[in-house]
């Protein structure tokens, strides 16, 4: 496995590859790998030749109020799991690379990147959407990964991609969770012992959301009402910032479930933000 911190050098590096016919998926993540992000990269090395993983805590996409400092980082924990995923590349880049004196280009996805936690979190998509074009345009891969349990950050990339003709496929892939249901997040280490018991109320509530849709309730805002109700109803929910049923498209509130659904929540557990998301693909026109 080889570490690139160069931009011109990882570009370069690619370069060579795509000129020899090689096929390069790409998993960015902000690192303190788990399971969820170990999926994505052996979903990438089993679909192209060369793997390039990158691990960049981007600060463009944290609040002021957020936990940009604390974040966790282990880059030598990280490094010996890729290197035992057999990766190719990882791409350290140093934030002063990325965002040099002078830096003012920003890439804004408009109307999807407002709702579900962009309401919460103003410049976060915007972050986002820029450090992800940047490092499309660094790492050139054939494909990028991308897991659906930040299901609106994949549908902005899949949206920014397509407005902005760039020549990668984007795949999403499954939320790999805990054995309880808890999905699997970097975050979930800040939880003290009460507070990741609590946590599963989470899977829970959308799983339950999901049987009802499933048993034929169509009323959007009946489900919403049950899903709040179940969350508040765990002490260690210090707080909701939105619980639903959205148009896995557009996102907006569906108000009647015709077709498919998706199921999302974002809850504070003590001072912790989790989020997690379900689809539930029903039979159009029911
Ligand atoms: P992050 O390091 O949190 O920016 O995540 C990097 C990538 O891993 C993103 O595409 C996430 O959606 C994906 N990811 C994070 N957690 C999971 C999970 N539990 N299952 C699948 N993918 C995940």
């Amino acid at each position: 496995m080889e570490i690139i911190r160069i931009i011109r050098i990882m570009q370069d590096t690619s370069k060579g590859h795509l000129l020899h016919s090689r096929s390069i998926g790409f998993v960015p993540t902000m690192g303190a790998l788990h399971e969820g992000h170990l999926s994505l990269v052996r979903r990438a090395r089993q679909e192209n030749d060369i793997t390039v993983v990158s691990i960049f805590v981007n600060p463009l996409q944290f609040g002021p109020l957020e936990d940009f400092e604390r974040y966790p980082r282990d880059i030598e924990g990280d490094t010996a799991k890729l290197r035992e995923e057999e990766i190719d590349i990882l791409f350290l880049p140093d934030t002063s690379l990325i965002y040099p004196e002078g830096f003012s280009t920003y890439i804004e996805v408009e109307k999807i990147s407002e709702k579900l936690c962009g309401a919460f979190r103003p410049g976060h998509f915007r972050g986002i959407a820029t450090v992800v074009t940047k490092l499309l345009n660094i790492v050139k891969p054939t494909r990028a990964y991308f897991g659906q349990k930040d299901y609106q950050q994949a549908v902005i990339i899949k949206r920014l991609v397509k407005d902005l003709n760039m020549d990668v496929d984007i795949v999403v892939c499954p939320t790999i969770r805990e054995h309880d249901g808890l999905a699997m997040s970097s975050r979930n280490t800040y939880l003290n012992k009460t507070e990741r018991e609590a946590a599963t109320v989470i899977y829970r509530c959308l799983t339950e959301a999901s049987d009802l849709i499933r048993s034929g309730i169509i009323n959007g805002i009946y489900i919403k009402g049950l899903m709040h109700e179940r969350l508040l109803k765990e002490p260690a929910v210090s707080g909701i910032d939105y619980a639903g049923v959205y148009d896995p498209e557009t996102l907006d509130e569906l108000l009647e479930i015709k077709g498919d659904a998706l199921l999302a929540v974002a809850v504070k557990i003590g001072d912790t933000r989790l989020i997690d998301n379900m689809l539930v693909t029903t039979t159009k026109g029911r």
